[in-house]
């Protein structure tokens, strides 16, 4: 195929449901594109609430087993699913670079990166302790333990459709969860690859279900089955809502990853180069596409034009292309819609008095690809200042007053993450405490990892993914009360 992969069995255009490949009932099915070249790559079945159903009650009837299985034996097929996506990056970033579009070695370094979910939570498995507690009586004693919570359910988005679904799966099955999976539409290779792989790994049939297909009808069952116990969702703010509202019937636990707005603070006293570096590492990588990615830039009135020079130089100097080619370090947009939403934003900022320094137009590749831009003076009521462009747009705002940042900063329904860039130690711990956000980087520009609590507050939504918090998400606490000693 276009996709020349080692193993052309990782190539999977069918539902994974209680270990079998399968198509909807309906026989409809729906086209995968390339991003860059606009191509069909495959086709996936168009799903409906009935597949869901059924993957849904795949993990039910494969739920006694899995949970009965010691935390050991879970760790070790756990274990064996690292090693298989480790052995098989390469055509898992073929198949992540050909549906998304990002650059081949960001493809391989999310590949990587999910597989490091795997293997963290292999690890946590085994770690899941309860807890003993004083009895308040004397002929009473009081144990905890952790169970696992049950079905679980993922609807994920296209941005990062490899490391968003191992980060929730392994932290589900680590902890006894069966999981059904619902990835974005646009790109369902990745997860089907994923489920692929688990199977080879030994992980039983029905443990890992993927299922493709219409959204609003598969996410109104996942979100009404009483069977699913938790429904961890990672995509838009607006998505969240409605699907926070139709859990409520069943009364789910919820893990929502939502969106962001995040600000890029530098200080007049910040090494201005190093903010360079981590402002192109957090705005550019997946052409903007990235919940965590800055959004708005607040830069100090005193290394503001060295900022935006330097800024501008190193963003001139990115190389938009198809990620397949080795020399691209910004590939296109996932569609027309987003392609729309820069330019609106641009638009709305040049309008409001906002300079174009850098970029500011689709680029002559036509599709979905865009010019990185980068624009100066930026007025504080600009639509950006507010709303996540998701796209290669680093919008300059002006400050000088510390007070006054940090309000500004925090204006916004979003609370994912902040960076900042200072060398002021006694700063850095004043901003860091008074951001309202989940995550703050302090001189750098990425920070995600599997080591660490990923998630926000406010609007961006409810729990944490990664480190030890993650697993507990999967966990019930059961408190157990022995009494007539
Ligand atoms: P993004 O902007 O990242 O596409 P969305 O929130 O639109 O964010 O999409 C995230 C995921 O949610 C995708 O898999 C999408 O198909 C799915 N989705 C969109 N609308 C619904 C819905 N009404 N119910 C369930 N899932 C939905």
């Amino acid at each position: 195929s276009e996709l020349a992969l080692k193993d052309p069995t990782l190539h999977r255009d069918l539902c994974r449901i209680g270990g079998k490949w399968i198509a909807a009932d309906s026989g409809e099915t729906v086209s995968v594109l390339n991003p860059a070249t606009g191509a069909e790559i495959g086709t996936v079945p168009y799903g409906r609430a009935v597949e869901a159903r059924r993957a849904v009650e795949a993990a039910e009837a494969s739920l006694p087993a899995w949970r009965s299985l010691l935390a050991k034996e879970r760790s070790r097929l756990l274990r064996r699913w690292f090693d298989l996506v480790i052995d098989n990056q390469e055509d898992l970033a073929r198949l992540l670079t050909a549906e998304q579009g990002k650059p081949y070695r960001e493809a391989l370094a999310e590949v990587v990166s999910g597989a490091q979910f795997i293997e963290w939570f292999a690890e946590e498995a085994r770690r899941a302790y309860g807890e003993t507690i004083p009895a308040p009586a004397r002929d009473r004693r009081v144990v905890v333990i952790k169970q696992p919570v049950g079905v679980c359910a993922a609807i994920t988005p296209w941005n990062f459709p490899n490391t968003i679904i191992t980060r929730k799966a392994a932290a589900a099955l680590a902890a006894g969860c069966t999981m059904v999976i619902r990835p974005a539409t646009e790109t369902p290779y990745s997860a089907l690859a994923l489920a692929e792989l688990a199977s080879r790994a030994g992980i039983p049939d029905g443990v890992l279900n993927v299922v493709t297909g219409d959204a609003h009808e598969m996410g109104l069952e996942l979100t009404t089955n009483p069977v699913v116990r938790k429904l961890s969702f990672t995509g838009s703010t607006r998505v969240g809502r409605i699907l926070m509202r139709q859990s409520s019937s069943t009364v789910k636990k919820l893990a929502l990853e939502l969106g962001g707005n995040a600000p890029f603070i530098v200080f007049d006293d910040a090494d201005v180069e190093a903010a360079v570096e981590g402002a192109v590492a957090s705005k550019f990588r997946n052409t903007g596409q990235a919940c965590v990615g800055a959004n708005r830039f607040y830069v100090h009135d005193a290394v503001y034009d060295e900022f935006a020079r330097k800024l501008a130089e190193r963003v001139r100097a990115l190389k938009v292309g198809d990620g397949t080619d080795p020399e691209t370090t910004v590939g296109p947009l996932i569609g027309a819609e987003a392609v729309g939403k820069v330019e609106e934003h641009i638009f709305d900022a040049v309008e409001k008095g906002a300079r174009v320094l850098v970029g500011g137009r689709r680029h002559e590749f036509g599709g979905s690809f865009f010019e990185p831009t980068v624009l100066t003076d930026v007025p504080r009521d600009a639509m950006v200042s507010r709303e996540e462009t998701f796209g290669p747009l680093a919008p300059l705002f002006r400050f000088s007053d510390e007070a006054e940042l940090v309000e500004a900063a925090n204006d916004t329904e979003y609370g994912l993450a902040a960076y900042v860039y200072s060398r002021d130690i006694g700063r850095v711990w004043r901003i860091a405490e008074a951001i309202e956000t989940g995550m703050v980087g302090i001189n750098v520009g990425l920070m995600a990892n599997e080591a660490v609590p990923f998630g926000g507050i406010k609007e961006s939504g409810v729990g944490r993914e990664g480190s030890h918090y993650g697993i507990e998400d999967y966990l019930e606490v059961k408190y157990i009360c022995m009494g007539g000693l």
